[in-house]
């Protein structure tokens, strides 16, 4: 094994991966259709299981090829019975990108459309629900990965059941991290792919669901024929192999990155994301900067930092000084100005430290204001 530079991610995700995960990929060439393979996907999908603590007679993992958008896109298309209507809570651009699958399929749909820096309340919720009673779906994002919101999935849940609809999570952001426990959380599906809170590499997506549910939809209308949940889902039953080529180096790589997770453990790792973003907050307020959510309203995950009001700041000049330096932090996706700070992937507090000392560095040798010195002088 010879070393590979490493780069600190501070973006939320793809990753930072150990080099045991990226060496991990190189592997003999093997056909994905032979057996041996096939077990190595099973015990993928036994694994994602346990981490969402889902019994394995009434759920199943199903593995897709693609990005975590492609999970979004499934779930949408193939769990909607005729007649019925999803309900997107849409409080950032990840549920946004929910309501234009549905738009892009023709699916009936109702938007409960809340501002980025809101999550939803029961009461709200429950009107939707009482004045549509042709709600088959409530779709919620766990974590809005721009904002950093966390939302209520588990009143959510509770509520969607309540009314007899599916509750959908997008978990894309938070898998493998925030520790998650489908019936506590009454999640009927669930998904997220291998480049973010498993750190892995990327391009292997799942969705973990009640298999009943998969069953019933069957009878669906089927509104795509690659993307559709019962098609993959019956064929690996069947076959333990995804129906078309799976990402065979990212399937390895996966593999790794789930005996890595089993051995950190559930809470030891999401202690270590913790402890990671909480030293990101302490240096975003040492030097006066500000996050547009308060911490109560955040997942723990990502810290969207305002601008600061300084009008030599340059978001990309910052952005390609830290880079240089092997450090990368990501634009924003809201509506005010700001740029994203992650906790998630193989990196630790000594990391965070570093960062900050490039990061102020940064804005001294760029003429820019340090933000706390202004606050002090106000
Ligand atoms: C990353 C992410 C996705 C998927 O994005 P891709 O670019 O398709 O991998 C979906 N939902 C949330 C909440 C995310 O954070």
């Amino acid at each position: 094994m010879h070393e590979i530079q490493r780069h600190v991610l501070l973006n939320p995700g793809p990753a930072t991966t150990t080099d045991t995960v990226k060496w991990a990929q190189v592997v003999p060439d093997i056909c994905p259709r032979e057996a041996e393979f096939s077990g190595v996907m099973r015990q993928i999908g036994a694994d994602l299981l346990r981490i969402a603590h889902a019994p394995a007679e009434e759920y199943a993992a199903v593995l897709f090829c693609g990005s975590g958008s492609l999970g979004m896109d499934v779930c949408l298309n193939s769990l909607l019975p005729e007649k019925k209507r999803a309900l997107i809570i849409c409080n950032g651009v990840f549920s946004e990108r929910a309501v234009e699958i549905c738009r892009a399929y023709g699916l009936p749909h109702l938007v409960l459309e809340l501002p980025e820096t809101e999550a939803p309340t029961a009461a709200a919720l429950e009107q939707m629900l009482r004045a549509h009673p042709d709600i088959g779906l409530v779709y919620t994002t766990h974590q809005e990965t721009a904002s950093g919101l966390l939302n209520p999935i588990r009143l959510v849940g509770e509520l969607a059941h309540r009314y007899g609809a599916l509750s959908v999570v997008d978990t894309t952001s938070t898998f493998a991290m925030l520790p998650l426990h489908v019936l506590r959380d009454h999640i009927d599906f669930c998904m997220s792919s291998s480049q973010k809170g498993l750190m892995s590499t990327s391009g292997l997506t799942f969705i973990i669901g009640r298999r009943a549910a998969i069953e019933a939809s069957q009878s669906y209308p089927q509104r795509s024929y690659y993307a559709n949940l019962y098609r993959q889902y019956s064929y690996f039953e069947a076959t333990g192999q995804m129906h078309f080529t799976p990402p065979v180096q990212t399937v390895y790589a996966t593999a790794q990155a789930l005996r890595e997770y089993f051995a950190e453990g559930e809470a030891a790792k999401w202690a270590r994301h913790t402890r990671v973003f909480e030293a990101i907050m302490s240096g975003v307020e040492s030097l006066g900067l500000r996050c547009l959510l308060s911490r109560e309203q955040m997942a723990g995950l990502v810290a969207a930092v305002l601008y600061p009001q300084d009008p030599r700041w340059d978001f990309q000049r910052v952005h390609d000084y830290c880079y240089a330096r092997g450090f990368t932090i990501y634009a924003g996706k809201t509506a005010q100005p700001t740029f994203r700070l992650a906790a998630m992937g193989a990196i630790d507090t000594a990391d965070i430290s570093a960062f900050w000392r490039v990061f102020r560095e940064a804005l001294a040798e760029l003429g820019m204001l340090i933000p706390g010195a202004a606050a002090d002088a106000r």
